[in-house]
């Protein structure tokens, strides 16, 4: 059975309680029920705490399961605790997230054919590559003034399962997009505040767009 993962109920909940730990394999552990995301997509996993004991790392494995690193931990299996998140790197992640997807949809819609190969979000900034023949820094400040309008309007976001059996997800803005992505995500678009687009040449024929919190 896969852990139940509160973070979709509830991206903002920072602790939990009555977590179980199912497994113990060294450092790593996993349990009943989480708050911690994991590295997904691109994006950095989440940190926190199990007991007293700090969560460095989240990643998947087995499809649907959580595996939690936990250095010097003292759990054995069957023991309840519960879990606490770093609630400042999470929101920081949830917004350059959002500020990334925001992004990349607009970049879709100005350059038709435009494709994604890569992308990563970290507590600091996000980056998103492309490949694309030209240099896409002449349009950027044009961009950042789309995804800031967005910022502006505090449209209300909605994100829910289009398949509960796969986990599947998504977001949705209504009148802009709906986009496949099982992240956790900010409940409005103010959220992100605006933000500064800088383009990095990565080599000939690829395109890399860093976002910054403004
Ligand atoms: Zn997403």
């Amino acid at each position: 059975m896969s852990v139940l993962k509160l973070f979709w109920e509830d991206p903002y909940r920072t602790e939990l309680d009555n977590v179980r730990i199912t497994n113990v394999d060294g450092e790593t552990v996993t349990v009943d029920r989480t708050i911690l995301y994991a590295f997904s997509g691109g994006q950095e996993s989440d940190a926190g705490w199990l007991g007293a004991h700090a969560v460095t790392e989240a990643r998947k494995i087995d499809g649907q399961d959580i595996a939690y690193m936990v250095p010097g931990h003292t759990f054995a299996v069957g023991d309840v605790t519960s879990m606490r998140i770093d609630w400042a790197r999470r929101y920081a992640l949830m917004r350059l997230h959002f500020a990334a997807e925001l992004v990349l949809e607009l970049m879709y819609r100005r350059f038709a054919g435009i494709e994604k190969i890569g992308a990563h979000i970290a507590a600091d900034k996000s980056r998103i590559d492309f490949v694309w023949p030209e240099s896409i820094g002449p349009v950027l400040p044009e961009v950042a003034a789309e995804v800031n309008a967005l910022v502006d309007r505090d449209l209300p976001v909605i994100s829910e399962f289009s398949d509960p059996g796969t986990q599947r997800r998504y977001w949705k803005i209504d009148e802009f997009a709906q986009v496949a992505c099982g992240g956790t995500h900010v409940r409005r678009t103010g959220e992100v505040g605006h933000v500064r687009l800088k383009r990095d040449n990565i080599g000939k024929g690829k395109q890399r767009v860093n976002i910054y919190l403004a």
